[in-house]
């Protein structure tokens, strides 16, 4: 790759990130981050042609991306364990660790998420259930939150409903294996309650670095909270599900909201229509 290219690369990444954080309403990153639009044209690099959204309120991190000298070290960064800082998401501080724009990935994710206490869901939950699978899974599973069985195995899915998840998977010729597993929320709620709104405002940016390291092509969404989470929406499951939905957060991701097993396992008549929803994700994986 010729040292244009990579320049051109570098700063296409480092845009697709900005574009990331600005449709998050981030657009402001701290003093360290701070530059001007004029600035970026003083640094020393080939001329390419590559157009910048530099909105009037943002300022791009740029230099900082591109100038590895400036990037923090990871112990620095892992020790950074709030995520975006208090304006957005309420209840954390302002600290934004800097490697999440160039080079953010599923340990980084983990360790700024911590022992997290950003919500009250921490003084009920046994475990943190992170999610797990194949971090370049082309299939994401999103549902809401761990229940019982989750928050003492710290794993997603593993009660009775999440058996039956494992048979949908199946079903459509992928296994656990293949696919990414997680929840908007990564605490238990008591009484497996739906979650609260301010929960998911403190928790759903670490779903939404998840996706973006993760990139899938498609995102199944199980279940009201989950589908309304994910699309910023109001309208219910019964009315979106079995039609793909764009990811509002980056472009070229699907949505097929669907039916949550747990739901399943109490209507078993719905599981013809949730069939219905699996045969199209199938025919979408498989570019039919
Ligand atoms: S639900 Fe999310 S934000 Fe709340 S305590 Fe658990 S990990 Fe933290």
């Amino acid at each position: 790759m010729t040292p244009q290219e990579e320049f051109q690369t570098l700063l296409q990444q480092a845009t697709e990130h900005l574009r990331y954080y600005r449709e998050l309403g981030i657009t402001h990153f701290g003093e360290s981050f701070e530059t001007t639009a004029e600035s970026l044209t003083q640094i020393a690099v080939p001329p390419v042609s590559v157009e910048l959204p530099v909105a009037e309120n943002a300022e791009p991190a740029l230099p900082t991306l591109l100038n590895p000298s400036s990037m923090p070290d990871k112990k620095s960064t892992t020790e950074a364990t709030p995520l975006f800082g208090e304006a957005p998401f309420g209840g954390m501080s302002s600290t934004v660790p800097e490697l999440q724009f160039a080079d953010d990935n599923l340990d980084n994710i983990r360790a700024d998420l911590g022992d997290c206490q950003r919500c009250k869901l921490w003084k009920t939950r046994t475990n943190i259930v992170f999610g797990e699978g194949n971090p370049k899974a082309e299939l994401m599973i999103v549902g809401e939150a761990p229940g019982a069985d989750e928050d003492a195995s710290g794993r997603p899915f593993v009660g009775r409903a999440g058996q039956l998840l494992t048979k949908m998977i199946e079903a459509i010729q992928f296994s656990r294996e293949d696919v990414y597993i997680a929840n908007i929320l990564k605490s238990r709620p008591p009484d497996n309650r739906n979650p609260e709104a301010d929960e998911t405002k403190a928790c759903i940016p670490f779903l939404y670095r998840q996706i973006a390291v993760i990139r899938p092509k498609l995102i199944v969404t199980l279940g009201n909270p989950a589908t309304q989470g994910l699309l910023d929406t109001k309208v219910g499951i019964t009315k979106l599900r079995g039609e793909f939905q764009e990811y509002p957060r980056l472009p070229g991701i699907k949505v097929m909201p669907t039916f949550h097993p747990a739901y399943l396992l109490r209507s078993p008549d719905k599981k013809r229509e949730a069939w219905e929803d699996l045969k199209k994700v199938r025919a979408f994986l498989r570019g039919e």
